[in-house]
């Protein structure tokens, strides 16, 4: 009789266990908000449906929520959200590169622009500013020097973000000391 007893016991345990195994991953999902680390897939297309760029499809983009890594608009819409969301979200150019400003084309070396070794008419390149890196548009090639459009490629486009979020983790300390999201998807200088 006291074996009979144990048995039953153990059953009840073992389903008590497979319960819990149920509901806690439900209940510990974890919301995106400020230090936590977003990985997503997403494609970006602009207001007449045309692709723009993607993610890769192994490896989802990783940023740190709540550091200025990705555009103000995208990140509101962000918030709140976790692993397994998919949302669509259309940015007017004011919420996103901004309109296109006249007078950014700039005469600079051929040197100084990195991304390829030849030039044409169009292509992206990128300079080293006071301000940072930041993405040209080739407007003309010459032999040594090259006229370039220093307005971002997306400025004054409608950008349409369709976005899958694959997980939402923890930051480290080191990530949120450095302000952006390290390993795959992240940044890469250590
Ligand atoms: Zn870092």
């Amino acid at each position: 009789m006291g074996l009979a007893k144990f048995a039953k016991a153990g059953r009840n345990e073992i389903r008590y266990n497979r319960l819990e195994l149920a509901v806690i991953p439900i209940e510990k999902t974890m919301k995106i908000e400020k230090d936590k680390v977003v990985l997503f897939k997403y494609r970006l297309s602009d207001a007449n449906d045309s692709l723009l760029e993607q993610s890769d499809d192994k490896v989802p983009m990783a940023y740190l929520h709540g550091h200025n890594n990705v555009l103000k608009a995208l990140e509101k819409e962000m918030d709140g959200k976790s692993a397994g969301d998919s949302f669509s979200v259309t940015l007017a150019p004011e919420d996103a590169y901004g309109p296109v400003k006249p007078d950014a084309e700039q005469r600079i070396p051929v040197k100084h622009l990195s991304g390829a070794k030849k030039w044409k008419k169009g292509m992206v390149g990128v300079v080293e500013t006071e301000q940072g890196r930041r993405q040209v548009t080739v407007v003309k090639v010459g032999k040594f020097m090259v006229t370039v459009d220093f307005n971002h490629p997306f400025a004054g486009k409608t950008l349409k973000f369709d976005v899958d979020i694959e997980d939402v983790r923890e930051a480290t300390g080191e990530e949120v000391s450095h302000g952006h999201a390290h390993g795959p998807g992240g940044h890469h200088h250590h």
